[in-house]
């Protein structure tokens, strides 16, 4: 029976992916073990958001900052806890492979505002420009379409992000990237070279999971905070970020969703 899991686009789907087996799990119910860790680590990551943005002692000095300190926080989780499997078969997944960059990518609220600063860190003022207009080309490009539209195109639009044969936010890249896995990179290959995005890809369950928990950490602290919580496009979110000043709107943006509004506020329909 096939396995369910979370495309890029972050909706849940029918798997694609089967599962492969994995030594560190219980051999009477791995998908229990992998699910109560999973939730662990929601737990945890939320825990972790909320104490850093609404500490104990009073409101949070650098709110932003506490943002952006969360989030890397929650990354590092993640990479430690990824670097630690010991995954058989390994994964084929290494840096510099890019066939599930052929994908749109969702990803919370605080990782957009982590990427948007992130982006402002790293890029000169005509990059962000020439980002910001490469964003809004495809943001109109998936103009209408549902999330699942989107998903079935997905050989035909290169992430926003995949530039000169390599991911150019890889310190930035969301809990989807880093959980989206493969133990054969044939089987993405194939799949890029068909265009059927509903090639089966074997991989790690426990890689996705990890990833996942961590994500919906993320979620359930700013749900707990009484900030928006969901999903977004990057492509959009990415747009919306670099609107006119970019270092402006990535501000702007940031401070307006830890007061509590949403992301889009400042435009409502895409
Ligand atoms: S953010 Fe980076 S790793 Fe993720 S799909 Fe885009 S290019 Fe690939």
């Amino acid at each position: 029976m096939a396995a369910r899991s979370r495309s890029k686009t972050g909706k849940a789907k029918r798997s694609l992916r089967r599962p492969a087996r994995n030594p560190i799990l219980s051999p009477t119910s791995p998908e229990a073990q992998r699910e109560a860790l999973a939730d662990r680590l929601a737990q945890e990551t939320a825990a972790a958001f909320q104490a850093v943005l609404h500490p104990q002692d009073g409101p949070a000095d650098h709110p932003v900052k506490g943002l952006h300190d969360a989030v890397r926080e929650a990354y590092d989780v993640c990479t430690a806890m990824l670097d630690e499997l010991q995954l058989d078969p390994p994964l084929a997944c290494k840096r510099g492979c890019i066939h599930c960059c052929y994908n749109q990518v969702a990803l919370t609220e605080p990782e957009a505002l982590f990427l948007g600063l992130h982006l402002l860190g790293t890029r000169s003022p005509e990059r962000l420009r020439e980002l910001a207009d490469k964003a809004q080309a495809l943001a109109d490009r998936l103009k209408g379409k549902s999330w699942q539209e989107i998903g079935m195109l997905r050989h035909e639009l290169p992430c926003l992000f995949l530039e000169d044969g390599g991911c150019s936010i890889y310190p930035a890249r969301p809990l989807a990237c880093r959980g989206w896995n493969s133990v054969d990179e044939k089987m993405c290959l194939l799949s890029n070279l068909s265009g059927d995005a509903l090639t089966p890809i074997e991989n790690h369950p426990i890689v996705r999971e990890i990833a996942d928990g961590i994500q919906s950490g993320l979620l359930r602290g700013s749900s707990e905070l009484g900030l928006e919580a969901g999903y977004l496009l990057m492509a959009r979110a990415t747009a919306l970020l670099l609107t006119g000043d970019p270092e402006q709107g990535v501000m702007d943006t940031t401070a307006e969703w830890l007061d509590g509004k949403p992301f889009f506020g400042r435009k409502a329909r895409w």
